[in-house]
Order: structure tokens, then C-alpha cells, then sequence
């Protein structure tokens, strides 16, 4: 059965198309610029020349439409007819305090997903430009949407609370939600295999460290306490976003620096964490690399990033009063064994005993980066948010098939 996946943004919006029987990815790609004259599709089919078409794709509905032109396309597409696509899965950054699990598109679920525009100014309404898009191209199919909080739903109150009046949880909901929670629930399943272990039998603490990054204490399997707030800015320092800080330091700054809110909001989300500090760049590898040639900023920054994240797993084992393994994760998570040591080798009190050349090996693959003796386990593990979305797609459409 082929199912697509759809990530939509406000001005792009990527797609995998998967056979889920064998889970292989028959094509991806990605279109930019919506909205402009100059939109660029890209399209990319395993072991084939890469695809670029420049066109005039002025909304979501038209690039969806070009997107199944393409997987249908005499040359370069993997499809005979539009009909074989059996199921489309929407990622969708918030589902609020109403979904705790992936659903079937239906008029209900719009609705909540729209009530949530609040929460998510800037994510939700282009998801649902997305959803309104494929509904309009393929309509017959049916669609199902994939929240990045649903896996945070377990967290108990305790956890998810903040410590303000009660009114405004009350009134507008305001409490910790999480995010990256495709992520971390993708991540932890899949360490559970690889370490042969149930995955209700296991403390983890999975590390999703990519532009934006968050920590997750599992337990029982399933999310007792995540890094991320109501918004995508708490918890860790990220490529933009400042993470954590006193938030007496908007009013302040607003007063000081004859700011607006909105200004300090877009200041503390697009303007902060490794960009600032190290006024170089928000990827770690060029942090890394100024780093090495002795700036003092790129070093500074490298240091406060990596040490949130060493406090953060501190935390968390305590949190849980105990801690299995450790899961790398995402972008920098997978791919800086430089952050990996300076987080693992200050945390050899608690029984972290890393292998340095298992660390610097490079694989697609899930893998051990401690020593055989290291009392906890610290893993990397590639993450597939697309996989995890096109899995859930299936159970629902197959349920859906057999009613
Ligand atoms: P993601 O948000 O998961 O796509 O991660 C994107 C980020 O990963 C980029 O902004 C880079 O900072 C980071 N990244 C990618 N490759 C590397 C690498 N080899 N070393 C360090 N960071 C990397």
C-alpha cells in the first residue's frame, strides 16, 4: 500500500511517498517558495538524478497538484495512477489537550486543529493549508494527521503544569505540551529493540538535538517530563531559540531596549541561542569549526549548549529516579560526536563510560556509543518522523478498510 506524507509549512511543504509493506521510500522531495513566482519543486527517486522544476506555484492546493504530477510523471515518477496512493499523513505540530494519538481527518478533527491556531500561530494554520490542499486534489483519500504533542499526553500533571494561577490553564490552557514527539516516540521503540529490552522496563532520556532541540524522560514507555513548553522555546538552548530564562528579562528588555513584545518574542526565537552567543552561525558545525581555529564566542557557545543538555539529563535521571539509556538523536544528536563526548565525559559519576571510536563512527544504523561496561547506555539513533507518520497512516487506513 502506498502512503504520502506531508509536512506543510507556510511557504513549502515536503512529501515522502512510501510503500509501507516493505517500508521503502519510493520518492521525496520538497517545494519552496509558495506563493512566489519563482517556486522551486525538488524530487528525488533513489538511485536517479536528482529533479528541479522552477514554476509559478502560487498556493498549497497548486503545489500538492504538481507534487502528484511529478509521482505520476512518465520519466522520473514511481507511480502509474494518483489512485495508488491509498493514505496521506499530515504532521501537525499541535494537537492541544485533544489528541493524544494520530486520528482520520474528519470535520471534528478540523475543527479542534483550528481551535489550536492560538497555540501554534505559526505551524498549525499552514498544516491545515496543507490538509484543505490534498483534500482538494485527492478526494476520495482518506487522511490522517500525526501531532508532535500527542506522545507528551501522557505527562502528569505534575509535570506539566506551571506554577501561575490556575485561571489561565482554565481560561487558555496554558500549561507544558512538548513537541518533537513523532521524535522521541520513534527513537525510544526503536532503542528498546536494539537493546533487546521491553520498552515499559526502561528509563530513557531521548535527546532530539537538531535546529530546534528537546529532551524527553521516558518511562513505561511513554513521556513523563519533556523540555519544551506550551511553546517549541523552553528547555534547551537551540540554534535560534534561547531555551530557557528568567522570564522577568522580557518586561525588562522591553523597558530597556524600547522594545515591542512582538520584537522581544521574535528576538528570543530567531535571534538567540547558538547564533547569538556565538555570532557566527545557528549550525553547529560552523560553531564547531570557528571553535576549533580559537574564537572565544563559537567555544562559549559550544560550552552553554552542550551544558544544558548535561543538566537536562541530570534532571531527568533524578526525575525518574533512574536512567537505562541515553538517546542521541536528530541532526546535531546524530552527526556531532564532537557534542556527544563533551556531554558523555561529564557525566561518568552516574555510570556514562564512553567509547571514543564508537563514537566517531558514522552509520544510518541505531548504535552503542559507551563501553561494554558503561552502567547506562548511550545510543544513537537516527530518527524517521516520516516512517513513524506513514506507519500510523496505514493502522488507521487499514481499520478504516476493514469497517
Ligand atoms: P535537524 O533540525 O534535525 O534537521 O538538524 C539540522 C541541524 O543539524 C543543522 O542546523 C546543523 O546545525 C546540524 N548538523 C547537521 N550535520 C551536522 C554535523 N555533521 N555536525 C554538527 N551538526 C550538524
Amino acid at each position: 500500500m502506498n502512503i504520502l506524507v506531508i509536512n506543510a509549512g507556510s511557504s513549502s511543504l515536503k512529501y515522502q511517498l512510501y510503500e509501507i509493506s516493505t517500508e521503502t521510500v519510493l520518492a521525496k522531495g520538497r517545494v519552496e517558495r509558495i506563493g512566489m513566482d519563482s517556486s522551486i519543486l525538488t524530487h528525488e527517486v533513489d538511485g536517479q538524478p536528482e529533479v528541479k522544476e522552477v514554476s509559478e506555484i502560487l498556493d498549497h492546493t497548486t503545489a500538492i497538484k504538481k507534487v502528484l504530477d511529478m509521482l505520476t510523471h512518465r520519466k522520473v515518477g514511481v507511480l502509474s495512477n494518483i489512485t495508488d496512493i491509498k493514505g496521506v499523513g499530515h504532521r501537525v505540530v499541535h494537537g492541544g489537550e485533544s489528541f493524544s494519538e494520530s486520528v482520520l481527518i474528519d470535520q471534528q478533527v478540523k475543527l479542534e486543529i483550528r481551535k489550536l491556531f492560538d497555540l501554534a500561530p505559526l505551524h498549525n494554520p499552514a498544516h491545515m493549508m496543507g490538509i484543505a490542499a490534498v483534500e482538494a486534489n485527492l478526494p476520495d483519500v482518506p487522511q490522517t494527521v500525526v501531532f508532535d504533542t500527542a506522545f507528551h499526553q501522557t505527562m502528569p500533571k505534575m509535570t506539566y503544569m506551571y506554577a501561575i494561577p490556575k485561571v489561565l490553564y482554565r481560561k487558555h490552557k496554558i500549561r507544558k505540551y512538548g513537541f518533537h514527539g513523532t521524535s522521541h516516540d520513534y527513537v525510544s521503540k526503536r532503542a528498546a529493540e536494539f537493546l533487546g529490552r521491553p520498552l515499559r522496563e526502561l528509563k530513557l532520556i531521548s535527546c532530539h538535538i537538531g535546529n530546534g532541540a528537546s529532551c524527553t524522560a521516558i518511562m513505561d514507555g511513554k513521556s513523563f517530563d519533556t523540555s519544551m513548553g506550551m511553546t517549541p522555546l523552553e528547555g534547551l538552548m537551540m540554534g535560534t531559540r534561547s531555551g530557557d530564562l528568567d522570564p522577568a528579562v522580557v518586561p525588562f528588555t522591553i523597558n530597556k531596549e524600547d522594545l515591542t513584545l512582538n520584537e522581544v518574542n521574535s528576538m528570543l526565537n530567531k535571534h538567540s541561542g547558538l547564533l547569538a552567543v556565538s555570532g557566527i552561525s545557528s549550525d553547529m558545525r560552523e560553531v564547531v569549526e570557528a571553535m576549533n581555529e580559537g574564537d572565544a564566542n563559537a567555544k562559549l557557545a559550544f560550552d552553554m549548549y552542550a551544558y544544558r543538555i548535561r543538566k537536562y539529563i541530570g534532571a531527568y535521571a533524578a526525575a525518574m529516579n533512574g536512567l537505562d539509556a541515553i538517546i542521541f538523536t536528530a541532526g546535531v544528536g546524530e552527526n556531532s560526536d564532537v557534542l556527544r563526548k563533551a556531554i558523555c565525559e561529564q557525566l561518568t559519576f552516574f555510570g556514562v563510560q564512553l567509547d571514543e571510536a564508537r563514537n566517531s563512527v558514522r552509520s544510518p544504523e541505531p548504535r552503542r556509543i559507551t563501553t561494554d561496561e558503561s552502567k547506562v547506555e548511550v545510543l544513537v539513533v537516527p530518527t524517521n518522523e516520516e516512517l513513524l507518520i506513514a506507519r500510523d497512516t496505514y493502522t488507521i487506513v487499514k481499520e478504516l478498510q476493514r469497517n
